[in-house]
């Protein structure tokens, strides 16, 4: 049973179809992320959600309830719907613990204790609640910020990059702690980000956009292993896409002979092979697998990006990986394809 529902949603702002024809479905107490490229429509859909925009035409649904149509929207304020901003927009002049209480009445008794519990809930100490915003790390007003939309006690909240404007190793150690406090609240949570990562390990229900498009939904592991088409795979990771004839469960592509996820195609095909599926290792003159030349070879950390020149040929493949001894531009490597690959029928 899904518990909130987009049916055929449309956004116009003029001549831009923000939104052209959204359905979607969330299930109560699930996580959903939602990725693609800037203008995609990732914040008007969650707009629209909140209720700070109403729909041209379809339907939002929350536990069976309509919330908005073309006719009719419920206010945002009577939806009760948490929304986290990228900025957090916190009031500036307000303290912590105004802020947190925002939403929650001037002469509740329980109001300061309620404040203390939601501070604690997001792991701000006692200590910050006195302090104005800007005393504050941007993950501890991110925080703040959450603690804010968990006030009102909702029904689901509404994260809108959240994460963006924090360190890597910040955003990571915010993201794990907002992911576990949803879980254990069992509050249903969207999340929009431009992080594959991010999207891929917080969410239950990864959804892809392109053009106010949705063009795929479905688990992490689906999406990132059986993408609908190489746009899609592209937003979930980085791959290599082959041109490929498949038959019998095979794909004959520059690589010689892979086996493919899917039986049952034959025909012209893409494969996609994402880079925990290729090894490189030295190879010597017997070798009869696949072969590259370096090109090139660029230090990134914990990976190296390397660019192999596919032997014999022209073609070029680029790809991340670890490798704990790097070739040399100019060395040639066997490639080895690990698993059965995914492919795109042409
Ligand atoms: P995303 O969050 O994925 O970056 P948005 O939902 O913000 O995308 O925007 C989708 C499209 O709608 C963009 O082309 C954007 O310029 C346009 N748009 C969004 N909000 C408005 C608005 N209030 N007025 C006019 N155009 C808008
Ligand atoms: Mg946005």
């Amino acid at each position: 049973m899904s518990f909130l529902q987009l049916r055929a949603v449309h956004k116009r702002y003029g001549a831009v179809a923000a939104l052209a024809g959204i359905d979607l479905a969330v299930g109560a107490g699930s996580r959903t992320a939602i990725v693609g490229p800037s203008g995609s429509g990732k914040t008007t859909l969650l707009r629209l959600i909140a209720g700070f925009e109403a729909p041209d035409e379809g339907q939002v649904l929350l536990d069976g309830e309509v919330l908005a149509d073309r006719d009719s929207s419920v206010p945002a304020y009577r939806r009760g719907i948490g929304v986290v901003s990228q900025d957090g927009a916190l009031f500036p002049h307000l303290s912590v613990a105004d802020n947190i209480g925002f939403a929650l009445a001037k002469g509740d008794p329980a109001r300061a204790e309620t404040i203390a519990r939601l501070a604690d809930m997001v792991e701000l100490s006692a200590a910050m609640l006195a302090r104005r915003p800007d005393e504050l790390s941007g993950g501890q007003q991110q925080r703040v910020a959450l603690a804010r939309a968990l006030a009102i006690q909702p029904r689901m909240v509404l994260l809108d990059e959240p994460f963006s404007a924090l360190d890597t190793g910040l955003r990571v150690s915010t993201r794990k702690a907002v992911a576990r406090l949803l879980g254990v609240a069992g509050i249903t949570a969207i999340l929009v980000t431009h992080d594959q990562e991010e999207a891929l390990s917080f969410a239950d229900q990864v959804v892809v956009m392109d053009k106010g498009q949705l063009l795929q939904a479905g688990s992490p592991r689906e999406l990132y292993s059986r993408p609908a088409s190489p746009v899609v795979a592209g937003f979930l990771g980085e791959a290599i896409f082959l041109p490929a004839e498949v038959g019998d469960g095979w794909a004959h592509c520059a690589l010689g002979r892979v086996p493919v996820k899917d039986r049952g195609f034959r025909g012209a095909a893409q494969v996609m092979l994402r880079p925990e599926q290729v090894s490189l290792a030295r190879a010597d003159m017997h070798d009869a697998a696949a072969r590259g030349e370096v090109i090139e070879i660029e230090f990134a950390g914990s990976c190296f990006a390397v660019c192999l020149r596919l032997l014999p040929g022209e073609d070029d493949i680029r790809l991340r990986l670890p490798l704990a001894d790097p070739p040399q531009p100019g060395e040639v490597l066997r490639i080895d394809i690990n698993g059965p690959v995914h492919f795109f029928a042409r």
